[in-house]
């Protein structure tokens, strides 16, 4: 009887643990239909720019991605598949070069749902100061990442910025750079990163940049990397994803240890999907600003 009763519980195990794998594979069995790529060509700037083999990976990342997390509406939205796919894709980027064909890979383990609010959005903020004066406020917000597996968003932003080369910001970047960071077990600006050595190349480099941005936030001195990047180390890691695969020419031009330690990191080189920025030339000065910077 208690040989029995051992069977079906180990029996009952390995169809928990089989079961979502063989769901999965039924998803990914069939290509991504036809007007999902069509949002992605349309919605992810960087998708048109991929050769085949990147487009195809990102596509299936992106099956799978539908497939695992739960998309929420807020505040009446309906959400549409425009909206699923352009999330998807977007987040998808992040891990497309760690992401392996044969199997599939794991994907933002601890994420369950994706909030979507039609635009901005208010959250309550309670602030404690040093003199115990709580501070109540409601603070507009374009998205969140939380640790406990959810990432909110504003559409209206996620969709301005898929479509606008010219815009710098992308906020999906930025939360899932947040999601990616808090897989190393704490959200402080360095994700799993595997060896020790590893860990001390990327403090090195972080810490060196994080430190040049707060002098420049300081200063008023504006490069490629947003100020917003000077609040803490973990604002700096998603500040600089974003502009990793948003500006990539320009980040490798300015802050290129930075570039190389996220060459090693994301394992793709965005500079193959976004045209490299043209000279502007400077009548008042009669030189060429190239990145932003003298000639
Ligand atoms: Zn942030």
């Amino acid at each position: 009887m208690e040989a029995l009763i051992a069977g079906l519980v180990a029996a009952g195990l390995l169809a928990a643990w089989l079961w979502p794998k063989l769901r999965l594979r039924r998803a990914l069995a069939r290509p991504l239909a036809p007007p999902l790529r069509a949002i992605l060509a349309r919605n992810v700037a960087q998708y048109a720019g991929m050769d085949l083999a990147h487009q195809k990976r990102l596509q299936r990342l992106v099956q799978q991605f539908l497939h695992e997390k739960a998309f929420v509406g807020c505040a009446g939205l309906d959400v549409t598949d425009e909206m699923r796919v352009t999330i998807a894709g977007q987040a998808c980027m992040l891990v497309l070069g760690r992401a392996c064909d044969a199997s599939p890979a794991t994907l933002y383990p601890s994420l369950h749902a994706v909030l979507v609010y039609p635009g901005a959005f208010l959250v309550p903020r309670r602030e404690v100061d040093a003199a115990g004066v709580v501070t109540e406020q409601r603070q507009d917000l374009l998205g969140e990442s939380w640790g406990d597996g959810r990432v909110i968003l504003s559409w209206d932003h996620v969709r301005r910025a898929g479509m606008d080369e010219s815009a710098h910001h992308n906020v999906v970047l930025h939360e899932f750079a947040h999601q990616l960071d808090s897989e190393s077990g704490s959200t402080n600006g360095a994700p799993y990163l595997g060896s020790t050595e590893r860990y001390r190349s990327w403090s090195d480099v972080l810490s060196r940049n994080y430190a040049a941005l707060r002098r420049d936030a300081m200063w008023g001195q504006q490069g490629v990397l947003d100020h917003y990047g000077a609040s803490n180390p973990a604002e700096f890691f998603a500040v600089a994803t974003e502009s990793f695969f948003e500006q990539p020419w320009e980040l490798a031009a300015r802050h290129p240890d930075l570039y190389e330690e996220f060459l090693k990191y994301f394992r793709v080189d965005p500079r193959h999907w976004v045209a490299q920025p043209r000279p502007v030339f400077d009548e008042a000065f009669g030189t060429e600003l190239v990145y932003g910077q003298w000639r």
